[in-house]
C-alpha cells in the first residue's frame, strides 16, 4: 500500500499527499486513489486520500496532481 504518485513533479506517498493537503503533519493515512473528478482550477487529475490529522478526526482530502489546488470534506 505504499504506491507513490507524481504530484506537481514530485513523487509522493499517501502520507506526503495528506501532509500537502493539510499543510501539516498527519497521524494516520489510508492509501491514495484516483478521484472521480477533475481539478476545478486546471482540469488536471485529482488524487483522493483519507487520513487522520488528529486522533479525533477523520478527513477525506483531494489534491490536484498538476497545480496547488486541494480541498477537504470538512465543509
Ligand atoms: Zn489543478
Amino acid at each position: 500500500m505504499s504506491e507513490n504518485r507524481v504530484v506537481q513533479g514530485r513523487m509522493v506517498t499517501a502520507q506526503k499527499l495528506a501532509e500537502l493537503i493539510e499543510d501539516d503533519s498527519v497521524m494516520e493515512t489510508d492509501s491514495m486513489t484516483d478521484a472521480d473528478r477533475d481539478c476545478p482550477d486546471c482540469g488536471g487529475d485529482v488524487l483522493e486520500v483519507t487520513y487522520m490529522p488528529s486522533i479525533t478526526e477523520l478527513v477525506t482530502g483531494w489534491k490536484c496532481q498538476e497545480c496547488d489546488w486541494g480541498e477537504t470534506d470538512r465543509d
